[in-house]
This record gives structure tokens, C-alpha cells and sequence, in this order.
């Protein structure tokens, strides 16, 4: 039985205020649909301050902003676009065509074919968080998509440089410098200064993933992609200092951000909690991190190696740290999280930030049933079918008449039919 030295808050809170966001959302969407660009604008003023004459910037004013950032940020990110660019290259190339022949003459295939735009959303409300842009676009246009409509929202009234030279160096076709649901909503049902996208992509805070998740159907999205959460894994080996400044490292993302220690040693459990409360105080973030930890932190101590990973993989969170003395071991006994950190040479942070696995990731359990953003996510994997043997069609006719007849389907069958007579040399039955 799994023993807690720290919990959450009771979920009651919780649901009360999912319930509340999305009810707000819906609104917005409904006025989106209504009122187009009128009520993008309202929106945008209402929630960011932020109404210029067009929020698409135009070339110039692109070369404009992406002179502003210093050199040894766009080195940076340069940097880590490749990083990011070379991973999704390795998995596209990892993709390949499929073409059998099932019988003489029956050949059955698929095919990866990019959609044909997307949108990408970079989250900027509290940090301008440049990195979504390596994410969402470089990935797209590794995938072939050919027309990428990229948005952030500016950042209390400041247009973020750096974000939108990442954009820019990323490939993006289109700059919206607009956020939060009305920049989701812009991209997707379209309005009359913006062109509508067949899917949309990239994280953000619970009312733009709830956005993303209400338009699912009239627009494919990547995945639900909300507020950041971090697991640790630590045996009685880890260094509980480095633990703590790990979960600090996520909750810092807002005050919805779960931190959780799953750890086999109680003692580590303890000191894991002291580090934490005294870092804590001394962290400029700590207006989110504290809140976040306070409602979101929890410690559980596991009764041995092979109990942690069950309690692991029970959150299917978002980002799986690995801190014990055989961290591979995860890749076997783990199926439900977002991305896992195997050993204390890396972090969630490197993944977030710098190292080139993709960290649009899966949060709110959807972990348990999808991976995060990759190429895979910009592509549709379509079939195709051929049968040159007319004796196979025929063969193939007569069981498609007895199949669709099972079925009731009488103008089914006549298909088969109709084959099954004219390569077998039969007659008609009807
Ligand atoms: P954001 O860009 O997601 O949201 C900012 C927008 O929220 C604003 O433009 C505003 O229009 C809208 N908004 C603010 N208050 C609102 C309200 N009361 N009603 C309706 N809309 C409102 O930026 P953020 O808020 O900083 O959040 C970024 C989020 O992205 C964080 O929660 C972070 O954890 C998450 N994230 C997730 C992943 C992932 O892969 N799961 C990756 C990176 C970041």
C-alpha cells in the first residue's frame, strides 16, 4: 500500500473549475462562428490587450522584429531547430510506404500524405515559449506539410522577438501575433482576413487546449496538449536536491501544474519535501510554482521499484523523469506517459528545451492513450487497392455477393456480382 507524505488538493476544486472553462470556451468559439474577425478582435483586446491594424505580420514587419533579436539567440535557436529537425527527420524516414500482394494480381497499400495546412500554436500568456515554435512548426514542414499558420499571443502588450525569429526560421508560411481561444478559433473555423486550417497543433493553457478539444471533428488537432505535469521516479540512489529542483522546473509552468515524487526510500521522500519548501521562496516564478506545488504537489512512496512504475504509469503523465540506478528498466515496465527521462544526465527541461525529442506532450491522462506531437501527427496514413488478375476479382466477386447479402446489402452484392460474371465468364443471378 502506497504511503502519501504529501497530497493534492481534493479534485472537487478542480472539476469546478474545468466545468467553468469550458463554458467560457464554448462562448467564445459560438461567438467566433458568429462574428469573425469582430469578435477575434474583442477577445484579443479583452484578454491580451493587444488590437493592431492586422494581427498577420507582413513580411517587412517580420525582417523588422527578427533584427531586434540578439545573434547568440538566433545561434540558439538555430541550434535547436536542428536538434528538433533531425529526430523528426530520423521518424519520417523511420515511415515507410507499404505495397503487398495479398493474392495473384490483389496488391493492398498505404501511404503517409502531409494534410495540406495546419495551424501552430505557441503559448505565450506567461512565458514566451519560443520552444513550441521548434515544435510545431519545424515538425510540420519535416512532415511536407505546405502551408503553416503560425500564432502567439504577445506577451502584455510586447510583441515576442525571439518567438516570432523562431517562427520565422522554422518555415512558417503565416505569423498571427494573436492567442487563447480566439487565435485557436481564427485558425480553425476561419474568419474574413483568415484562411481556415484542416488541423491544428501545438500545447497551451486549459482554455486552449479545451478549444482545441471542442473543435476536434470540424478540425483535426494533434493531441490534447494542456498544462504541463511532471513525474519523478527516485530510488533511494537519487540526489534529492536534484529531484526537487526538477519538479520546481514544471511547476513553475503555472498553477495547474502537477509535480509529483513517486519514490521507493521515505527518507529521500522527506528531504525531496525540505528542498523544495526552502527553494522555493527564492524562485522568481514562485507566484506559479508555489500555488501549483501547494494544490498540485504530491510525494507517494512506493513499496519497491516495480510498485513506483504501476503509481507511474496510474498518472500517465505528461513528462516521466527516471531517477534510480537502472533508469532503461522504465522502457519495459512503463506504458503510459508522454515522454520519459532515463537518468540524471538529462531533464525535463532538455526536453522542453534543447535536445530534440518533441515536447508537445499529452496531459490529463491522455497519456494513456496517445503519444506526444511527431511527424506521424501532420500525416494521414491512406490506403489504396488494385487487382489486376481478373480470376482474383472474380474470386473476390463471389465472396463480396455472399458477404454484402449476409449484410443485407443487395447494391453491394450486385458489384461482386457483376465481376465475379464477367471474369469468371458466369451469369448474372439476378
Ligand atoms: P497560452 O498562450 O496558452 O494562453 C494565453 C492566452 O490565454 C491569452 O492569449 C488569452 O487570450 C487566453 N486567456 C487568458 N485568460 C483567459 C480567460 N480567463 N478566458 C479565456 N481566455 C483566456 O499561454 P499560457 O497561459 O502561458 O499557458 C501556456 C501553457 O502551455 C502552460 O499551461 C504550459 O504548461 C502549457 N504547455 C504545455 C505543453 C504540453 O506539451 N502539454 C508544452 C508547453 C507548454
Amino acid at each position: 500500500m502506497p504511503l502519501h507524505l504529501k497530497f493534492p488538493v481534493p479534485s472537487g476544486h478542480v472539476t469546478a473549475a474545468r466545468a467553468d472553462v469550458t463554458e467560457r470556451v464554448r462562448a467564445i468559439l459560438d461567438d467566433v462562428r458568429a462574428h469573425g474577425d469582430d469578435a477575434v478582435r474583442r477577445y484579443s483586446e479583452k484578454f491580451d490587450d493587444w488590437s493592431p491594424d492586422s494581427f498577420r505580420l507582413a513580411p517587412d514587419e517580420i525582417r523588422r522584429i527578427v533584427s531586434r533579436v540578439p545573434d547568440t539567440v538566433l545561434d540558439d535557436i538555430r541550434f535547436v531547430q536542428q536538434q528538433v529537425r533531425t529526430f523528426a527527420q530520423a521518424q519520417r524516414d523511420a515511415l515507410g510506404d507499404v505495397e503487398i500482394e495479398t493474392l495473384p494480381g490483389v496488391r493492398l497499400g498505404h501511404r503517409h500524405v502531409p494534410v495540406s495546412g495546419a495551424g501552430a500554436y505557441v503559448p505565450g500568456g506567461r512565458y514566451p515559449l519560443t520552444a513550441s515554435a521548434h515544435m510545431t512548426i519545424v515538425t510540420a514542414k519535416v512532415a511536407g506539410v505546405p502551408q503553416v499558420a503560425a500564432c502567439t499571443p504577445p506577451i502584455r502588450g510586447e510583441i515576442p522577438a525571439a518567438t516570432v525569429a523562431a517562427m520565422h526560421l522554422a518555415g512558417a508560411d503565416e505569423i498571427h501575433l494573436l492567442g487563447g481561444v480566439q487565435a485557436v478559433a481564427a485558425l480553425a473555423l476561419g474568419t474574413e482576413t483568415v484562411e481556415p486550417v484542416p488541423m491544428l497543433a501545438g500545447p497551451g493553457n486549459a482554455y486552449v487546449a479545451e478549444a482545441k478539444r471542442q473543435l476536434f471533428g470540424e478540425v483535426g488537432i494533434d493531441l490534447f496538449a494542456g498544462p504541463t505535469e511532471i513525474l519523478v521516479i527516485a530510488d533511494e540512489n537519487a540526489d534529492p536536491f536534484v529531484v526537487a529542483v526538477d519538479l520546481l522546473s514544471q511547476a513553475e509552468h503555472g498553477p495547474d501544474s502537477p509535480a509529483v515524487l513517486v519514490t521507493t526510500s521515505e527518507a529521500l521522500g522527506h528531504e525531496v519535501a525540505r528542498h523544495v519548501e526552502r527553494l522555493l521562496p527564492g524562485m522568481p516564478t514562485r507566484d506559479f510554482a508555489a500555488p501549483a506545488w501547494r494544490d498540485h504537489g504530491e510525494i507517494v512512496v512506493a513499496d519497491g521499484l516495480d510498485e513506483a512504475f504501476r503509481i507511474a504509469d496510474s498518472y500517465a503523465s505528461e513528462h516521466v523523469e527516471v531517477l534510480t540506478e537502472n533508469p532503461r528498466q522504465a522502457l519495459e515496465k512503463m506504458r503510459d506517459y508522454g515522454a520519459l527521462f532515463l537518468g540524471e544526465g538529462t531533464c525535463v527541461s532538455y526536453g522542453d528545451k534543447v535536445i530534440g525529442t518533441n515536447h508537445v506532450l499529452p496531459t490529463r491522462g491522455a497519456a494513456r492513450y496517445t503519444g506526444g506531437l511527431w511527424v506521424g501527427k501532420y500525416l494521414k496514413t491512406v490506403t489504396y487497392q488494385e487487382v489486376t488478375d481478373t480470376a482474383s476479382s472474380a474470386l473476390l466477386g463471389e465472396v463480396c455477393g455472399r458477404a454484402a447479402r449476409v449484410e443485407l446489402f443487395e447494391g453491394h452484392a450486385r458489384s461482386g456480382d457483376v465481376r465475379a460474371a464477367k471474369y469468371g465468364k458466369g451469369t448474372l443471378p439476378w
